[in-house]
């Protein structure tokens, strides 16, 4: 009995010491690393799927994930600002990846300004990760650098992020097909966050109803997008809330949809990301048909 719960007790050890303590900053990256992880282990994810990256304040436990990672995967400080700091005084023993300073993938400039440019954004837009093209790219980062810290199992996450980024690809010409009835439609999207999205699947935006810091709009901006009859869809999203759509369709012909790009009522882990983009182009493809 005493030997059996030794053994026990190894064999649990050496399986959590075989997987490195990896921290993510949110649900779609968290489902990124999962899937390049696979069997080996979990990343952590630091914000609650529900909360609003553009504005979070940090937790005491959130100073101890920090504290503890090994390595830290994260969008940017363009995404995050409030992020930089603690994890460059916090996590000071790990490895970081910002994905918005990787190579191999094409930025894109933010191209909607709705009048006011102080927001906490730089030039470059930071919602890179709507774009299965961007995240195929991402994933083989991921991969390198879990192969770095992780030697053993360098192998397994290379075969990994290959097979996971085939899915991506495959991933976006499934989107692309889906939401062909959608492309050259009028959208006004929450905020100015889907240009990789838009790209990516020849969606059109007319406008924005926030800046890319998703602040709230003011009401000279919510009069002129009332003034237009030639939308056919107006999203909201969790970052800005549902109470500009109805306001600005009164009176049209245009649908209204909750679009999500962080995916906070998807379930977490390996598959997070594909449901959320899956997700996003069902909303897009509902609201623009009607349907
Ligand atoms: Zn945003």
């Amino acid at each position: 009995m005493r030997l059996a719960a030794i053994f026990a007790v190894l064999t649990c050890a050496s399986q959590s010491v075989a997987a490195p303590s990896v921290l993510t900053d949110m649900a779609p990256i968290h489902g990124l690393v999962s899937a390049v992880m696979g069997d080996i282990g979990a990343p952590t994810l630091l914000l609650p799927p529900s909360a609003d990256a553009h504005s979070y304040a940090l937790r005491p436990s959130d100073a101890r994930a920090l504290s503890d990672a090994e390595l830290i995967i994260w969008v940017g400080h363009d995404l995050t600002p409030w992020l930089a700091d603690p994890i460059a005084t916090l996590a000071t023993g790990a490895t970081t990846l910002e994905l918005l300073e990787t190579t191999g993938w094409d930025r894109r400039e933010l191209t909607h300004h709705d009048g006011e440019d102080d927001h906490d954004h730089g030039d470059y837009d930071p919602h890179a990760w709507i774009d299965p093209a961007v995240t195929a790219v991402w994933v083989g980062h991921i991969a390198n650098q879990l192969a770095d810290i992780d030697p053993a199992n360098a192998d397994s996450y290379q075969a990994n992020a290959k097979n996971y980024a085939t899915e991506l690809e495959q991933l976006r010409d499934t989107l692309k097909a889906q939401l062909a009835p959608a492309a050259g439609q009028s959208i006004i999207w929450p905020h100015d966050a889907y240009g990789y999205f838009e790209d990516a699947f020849d969606l059109m935006s007319v406008a924005t109803i926030a800046d890319a810091a998703a602040n709230s709009p003011g009401p000279a901006h919510i009069a002129q997008l009332r003034e237009r009859t030639d939308v056919a869809c107006v999203l909201a999203d969790p970052e800005i809330g549902d109470r500009w759509t109805a306001v600005i369709v009164e009176g049209t012909s245009a649908n209204t949809g909750m679009i999500d790009l962080m995916g906070a009522n998807i379930p977490l882990g390996a598959d997070h990301y594909i449901n959320t983009l899956q997700a996003m182009a069902d909303t897009v493809v509902a609201c623009v048909t009607g349907r």
